[in-house]
């Protein structure tokens, strides 16, 4: 294998990195290539697939729904499968979020959360001047022009940055790397949350709308998560300012770390919720943006009764059947107990790789683990982008038999390259260990490489 970057077809994707065989089918938490090589799926995609590839029930339920209906309008019709879907969603979500409004996918979510609160309050008061989201660096919330304003990854922002909402940025709980020289995740929580005070205070209240942030940090930054009063603040923050707090469940919602939303390790209480993703387990697009009767009301009560956005796509009956027999099938199957016995189970397991010199830091919640490569274990220094540490650690897993999901590097050179793990969340006790003794080999093997 070797990394050949030049594209092998006409399929145009932002990442025309060919190094990956092509899949023929997937089983469980394996995917097949071609060549009859079997992969363990250590990232479900991008923490998509969560119950695993090839399952039957979903297959069978598809064929009977496509049969049964194509599609319908929601501007019109309502499908059992739609309304079944929703309820589902407003149960697994903290208490008060309770209106779900369906979408295709994670920046459509989070993009509707950014028009929700906007929304809401020009039809609250009039106040037309609240309308900026305060998000921070090192947090990924989308790629349409509205959600990756909320964006705080440079490498992703900075060929669009003309087109961007000027959105204001305060600093991620990224405790490893945190700017204040805080000593435990508490200080790093409590000192990340008085930015986003001292920002509004900055802004002025009436000109911000909503906060934005992922309970537990995806792509820019894996596996990052504070501790409960990190949330506490910002809910107390929000209501001090009238300002609404949406909470971005797009990679960490849906059972993935061991809670049905990662919200509640924290007890965390949004006024709106995206999820995506894991929703439908990658079996079809669909994301959601759940919000409280608040917010609901405002809009499509006392107000004009018209948010004023939508997708063809939003609530398509297939996808909301499809989503709903997954969450039916994670209930059933107790997956979301599973994921949290193996997760822990796994970081616990995941400490014997710091004895290699460059495991900076590895931290996670239930089976979303990010794992943080550094040159220098004491100065935290990252290794250059031109090394391309994260393209030699995707080779040597894939060379053993797994896919994680790299990052970094080359994408933010300032923030070092790291790896995120997320097996399907129905993965057992064994294939954890076949998974860490294939990830600990590609580990030594870079080590080696490296040093
Ligand atoms: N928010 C978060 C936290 C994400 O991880 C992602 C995708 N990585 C998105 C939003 C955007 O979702 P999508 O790629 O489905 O548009």
């Amino acid at each position: 294998m070797s990394l050949n970057k030049a594209p092998r077809n006409n399929v145009f994707y932002r990442n025309q990195n060919w190094m990956y065989p092509r899949i023929e089918r997937g089983e469980g938490i394996y995917l097949i290539g071609e060549n009859g090589k079997r992969y363990i799926d250590g990232c479900s995609g991008s923490a998509v697939a969560n119950i695993g590839h090839g399952n039957k029930e979903i297959a069978q339920f598809t064929k009977e729904h496509i049969e049964r209906i194509a599609f319908t309008h929601l501007s019109r019709w309502t499908v059992d499968s739609i309304e079944k879907c929703a309820k589902r969603i407003a149960s697994w979500c903290p208490e008060g979020l309770s209106h779900v409004y369906f979408v295709s996918g994670g920046s459509e979510a989070t993009e509707t959360a950014m028009k929700m609160a906007r929304q809401y309050f020009v039809e609250r008061d009039g106040k037309t001047n609240k309308w900026k989201i305060i998000s921070k660096w090192n947090s990924y919330h989308g790629a349409t022009l509205g959600s990756l304003s909320m964006t705080g990854t440079i490498g992703r922002r900075k060929i669009y940055d003309p087109l961007l909402a000027s959105f204001p940025k305060i600093s991620q709980f990224y405790h490893y790397r945190n700017p204040w020289g805080a000593k435990s995740l508490e200080e790093t929580s409590i000192l990340a949350a008085k930015e986003l005070e001292m920002e509004i205070l900055s802004q002025g209240q009436d000109n911000v709308a909503a906060f934005i942030s992922e309970p537990v940090v995806g792509s820019a930054a894996p596996g990052c998560h504070p501790e409960k009063i990190y949330f506490d603040m910002v809910r107390e923050i929000c209501d001090k300012y009238d300002i609404l707090f949406i909470m971005d469940e797009v990679m960490a919602g849906s059972g993935r770390t061991g809670k049905k939303m990662a919200s509640d390790h924290f007890q965390a209480k949004p006024d709106i919720l995206v999820v995506a993703k894991g929703l439908s387990s990658g079996y079809t697009p669909i994301g959601a943006a759940v919000c409280t009767t608040e917010v609901f009301e405002t809009i499509m009560v006392k107000g004009s009764g018209n948010f004023i956005h939508g997708h063809t796509y939003a609530g398509n009956p297939l996808s909301c059947g499809i989503a709903d027999k997954v969450m039916e099938i994670i209930e059933r199957e107790n997956y979301i107990e599973n994921c949290a016995i193996q997760g822990e189970y796994l970081i616990n397991k995941l400490d014997e790789l710091y004895k290699y010199p460059i495991v900076g830091d590895i931290r996670g919640k239930g089976l979303m683990i990010g794992i943080e490569f550094v040159k220098d274990k004491e100065t935290k220094e990252p290794f250059d982008s031109s090394v391309n540490v994260k393209g030699k650690i995707t080779l040597n897993c894939l060379e053993e038999g797994l896919v994680p999901y790299p990052g970094g590097g080359s994408v933010d050179g300032v923030r070092g390259d790291h790896i995120l793990l997320a097996p399907p969340i129905n993965i057992t006790r064994e294939e954890v260990d076949l998974l860490y003794e294939k990830l600990e080999t590609a580990i030594k093997k870079l080590s080696e490489q490296l040093f």
